[in-house]
Formats: C-alpha cells, structure tokens, sequence
C-alpha cells in the first residue's frame, strides 16, 4: 500500500501519469520451501530431537574421569553428570557411540537399567526423579573411540618425532564418539571438570584452566582441568602430546601455548597475533568471554577447531589458510586464518551459542563476519571491504542457510560466506556505524553463555532498529536465511522520460530493504519493496549504478 502510493506521489511530483510497471507484480509468494535434504532416520532424529527425556532435565555439571591408553587406542573411565528435573520422570537420555561399551551407571550406589538405541542410552530410575530436584549419577564406561569425520573424531596419532599424539574434535559425530553426555545442542552444562590420565612422559592440554597433575604412580599422570563457564560438548577437548608450553599475558588475561618441539620458534612468531585478535574482538564485543579459564591455542595435525578457551591450531605457522589466500583477493595473507577465525568462535559459537545445528549461521556466519572485523580493525575499512566481497565467490544460494530442526541437519556451506555477507549487508541497511558498532557489542553482551535461535536474533535486531528504521527486519532476514535465492534489484529505465521503475524481486513479499544507488562518488538512498515505484534520474542503463560491495543482492536491469 504504502509503495503504492508513493510511487504515484513520485510520478505525480514528476507531472506523469503513474508508470506503467514493465511486468505484473509479483503475487503473494508461498511460505519458505520445505527442506531438500534427504529424509532423517531414526540415528538423526535421536541424535537431533529435543525430546521428552531430554526436555526433562537441565544440565548442571559434568567431572569426565577418564584414562587414555596411547598403545591400546583404548579410554575408560565415567563421567559423574550432575542434572536438575524438570519434570517428575523416570527416564533420561544420554549418548554413546554403539561402540563403547557401556560398563555400569550408578545412582549413589544403586545400578540403574539402561537401554541402547543407536548412539542414544537410555537410562532408567527405579522411582521416580522429582522436578526441582538435582541428582547426580556415574556414568561408567570403556573401549576403543571410532576415528573418523572432518577432523578425526578421537584419534591416536603420532607426532612428526614418532611420538604419542591423541586429540579430539567431533563437532560433526558428537561428543558421544568418545564420552558419554546428553548430546545435543539446547543444553549446555554450566561448568565441568576435565580428568585425564595419561602416560607420564605426556602432557594433556583440555579447556578451561589447568589445576595441576598428580602422579598416579603406575608410569600415569592425571591431569586436572577446570571449566567455570557453560561449554558446549562439541567443545570438550582431549589434546595429549610431546608438548612444550610458553606463556604470555594480556593485562590480566593468561595466554598458553602448546606445541611440539619442533614448532617452538615458529609458534612464538605466529602466536603473536593472538594478541592483535583479543584486541581486536573486544573492542566491538567486549571482554574476552572466558577470562577466568584463559585462552590457549594448541597444535594439532588438522586445520583447527574452536575448542571453547582451548583453540587447537594446525594452520602450518603461516598466515592465510593452510598457506592460501582463503578470499583470493590479497587480504587473508596477512593474518593467520585460523587464529583468527576459530578464536572468533569464542565470541559466536561458545559463548553465543545456537541451540540447534539448524541455526549454526549463528557461529559461522557471525565468526565469519569477525574475520572482516578483525581486518578493518587492524587493516582499515578498504582491506575489510575488499575481504568480505572476496566471499561471494564461495557463495553458491542452492539451498536455504537454516535447515530443519531436530535432526542435527549440518547447514550448506553458504552459513558461513552468506551469512557474513548479510551481516555486512545488514550493516548498510542501518547505514549508521555509531549505531551498528553499538547493536554488535549490545547483541553479544545480551546473549552472551546463551544457546539461541534465528527467532532470538530478529526479534532482537527488530527490538533495537525496528523504530528507527520504521520498517520490521523479519522479512529481510528471512529472505537471505531461510529462502534459496538472493534478493534482485529490478531497474528498467525509461529513456524518454529520464526515469527509471524500481523494485525489489524476493520470495518474501514484504521484503523491503533500502539501498545505494546512482554513482559512488554520490550515492542515493532509495527504499524499494516489492511494488514497483518510479525516480527521476539523469543516468542510464550503462551508468547507473548499484552499491552491491556494500548490499549482497543482484541486479536485473531492463
Ligand atoms: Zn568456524
């Protein structure tokens, strides 16, 4: 309605007759499509429901206990899980790869029954668990872990020297290839000891802060961790090796470092810029978010992972991405991807966590959107913009970024390149950096150890901009998180009139989205729907221009 009118309030200004819109306007478009992935099965669903039996308890604590067997690829030991009900039940679910043996869970002294289903346990209480109260339970168990998956799973390796070297990192499979907890994303405990128990002449690195070690003297040191934040399981982390440590400090904050022999002189180079990227990242959120277990980064054989304050490192001493240039156009080369990008997880993804893996555009997308941030922050804003148009190349719009929920469906790819590109998009929308530097930092501070949805951040964005835009942002986050397609430009020019017909062509049929147009050394506001409306301009098809460094869309003129 109101575009309407304000197409025909433009014309009348120009003394026309309302223009006649090139093409009929585009009908109520369908609610967004239903996923194109294939069917869950039954491992899915157990693997990525929030079902009754997690539903009815919160997570308050975890002590994994574990020893670590470098020659028979062998762990062992229990997690003693602390939890409050929610409800009055008598049944919990938990998580352990078929694989492992499941030795004995314990309530006190009392074994419980259990049950198996694919990876799920089901566990089962004699009477009833009473809602508010908290119990705890020993969950006890042993074998040999599956190595698999993008970066192993648990794995028993060995380092360049020959040496023992063992680490996990199962984002993908799910802590359960190697440790039993209730596996999923909604529920984060609040805080976790880490025991590991390892030959003597290694070191184990988990997250949190380091307690210290004590000689069990069978030729096994146990190694105790404390985590004083809620952690996603993904996140819990075993890094057992032939390390050597250095340290470091920013103000207050300790920084460790681990690495093998061999890589010490290296590290102390490439490591310098973890400063740079603390520094970085707190002056557009705010303090590092785990300050009191300290921030580490260890090395490892794969690329790197975001283990929460326990970032683990395999980018080959060398900055861009395993020696590339990840964007191809010339910035990455002068930071160390993967500091930069996994530490940013500790801002979007361990501390702003997603509650299911549908919505992980909320770690990727956001991280990926830290990258361009640390860049204009220690580059300037040409090297950030530079950086951040280098993504479209990777973007391929082929299926929508947030899949469906409950059946831990991994999003495309285009959660991290598209995802930052709308938030970048998003940023000149607001066209307002006091404000937009502003709404990042409050954005973070609001959901800071919280596990959030899409649904959390629009209601949020439309809460802080809603008014000053005048418009609500729903359907512009809609259309580039839940639709396939990028939203078009539609211009067609009227040459002997001198004008030119705007709209916007989206799934969303109130999309509506303000952007630059006309000649960069002047660009114009305009404010297109999905109504045609009509401007006078004195440029032409060859010469009017769209700002699409600044607005991720695409551009159809006629
Ligand atoms: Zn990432």
């Amino acid at each position: 309605m109101l575009s309407l009118w304000s197409a025909v309030f433009v014309s009348l200004l120009l003394g026309q007759q309302p223009a006649q819109p090139p093409q009929t306007p585009a009908a109520p478009a369908p609610p967004p499509p239903p996923t194109t992935g294939r069917p869950p099965t039954r491992a899915d669903i157990l693997r990525g429901e929030y079902g009754r039996y997690r539903a009815n308890n919160d997570l308050l604590f975890y002590h994994l206990d574990v020893r670590v067997d470098p020659g028979k690829k062998w762990i062992g030991g229990k997690n003693t899980i602390r939890f409050r009900m929610l409800k009055d039940d008598t049944r919990i679910q938990l998580d352990l790869y078929a694989n492992l043996n499941v030795d004995k869970i314990l309530l006190g002294t009392t074994p419980l029954k259990y049950e198996r289903e694919i990876n799920t346990v089901w566990v089962d209480f004699p009477q009833p668990l009473k809602a508010g109260r908290d119990y705890t339970i020993e969950f006890y168990y042993s074998g040999n872990p599956q190595q698999g998956g993008r970066f192993g799973g648990m794995t028993f390796g060995k380092d360049p020297a020959g040496q023992d070297w063992i680490y996990t990192a199962c984002e993908g499979q799910g802590a359960a290839v190697w440790w039993p907890n209730k596996d999923q994303w909604r529920d984060e405990v609040e805080s976790m000891r880490i025991s590991i128990a390892i030959p003597s002449a290694l070191v184990d690195v988990s997250n949190g802060k380091f307690l210290g070690k004590t000689d069990l003297g069978d030729g096994y040191t146990r190694w105790d961790w404390t985590v004083q934040y809620p952690i996603n399981n993904y996140s819990v982390s075993a890094n057992i090796g032939n390390y050597v440590h250095f340290e470091d400090r920013l103000d207050g904050l300790p920084l460790d470092f681990y690495v093998t022999p061999g890589n010490l002189e290296g590290a102390k180079r490439q490591f310098a810029q973890a400063k740079g990227m603390i520094e970085a990242y707190e002056h557009y959120f705010g303090d590092y978010p785990f300050a009191k277990d300290g921030y580490k980064l260890i090395e490892v054989p794969y690329s790197g992972m975001e283990h929460q304050s326990a970032v683990t490192y395999g980018n080959h001493f060398a900055n861009g991405y395993l020696e590339r240039d990840w964007t191809g156009v010339g910035i990455s080369p002068k930071f160390d991807f993967i500091i930069i990008h996994e530490s940013g997880h500790e801002w979007f993804g361990n501390a702003v966590s997603a509650a299911d893996v549908s919505d992980m555009w909320i770690h990727e997308g956001w991280t990926t959107y830290l990258e361009n941030l640390y860049v204009e922050h220690r580059f300037g804003y040409a090297d950030a913009l530079k950086y951040v148009n280098g993504y479209k190349s990777k973007v391929r719009n082929r299926e929508p970024i947030v899949t469906q929920r409950g059946i831990h469906r991994s999003p495309p790819q285009d959660m991290y390149f598209k995802g930052a590109l709308f938030l970048n998009t998003l940023r000149s929308v607001v066209n307002d950096d006091q404000r937009w530097w502003k709404l990042l930092h409050d954005f973070f501070q609001h959901f800071k150890y919280q596990n959030i949805l899409t649904e959390d951040v629009i209601a949020y964005f439309n809460a802080q901009l809603g008014a000053q835009l005048g418009r609500d942002l729903t359907p512009i986050f809609n259309q580039y998180l839940r639709r396939t397609d990028l939203p078009v430009l539609e211009l067609a020019f009227n040459q002997s009139e001198g004008t030119v017909a705007y709209r916007w062509k989206a799934d969303e049929r109130d999309f509506a989205m303000p952007i630059r147009v006309g000649t960069a050394d002047s660009w114009q506001v305009i404010q297109p729907t999905t109504d045609w409306k009509v401007m006078k301009t004195s440029l032409n098809k060859d010469t009017f221009d769209v700002a699409t460094d600044l607005f991720y869309v695409n551009v159809s003129k006629q």
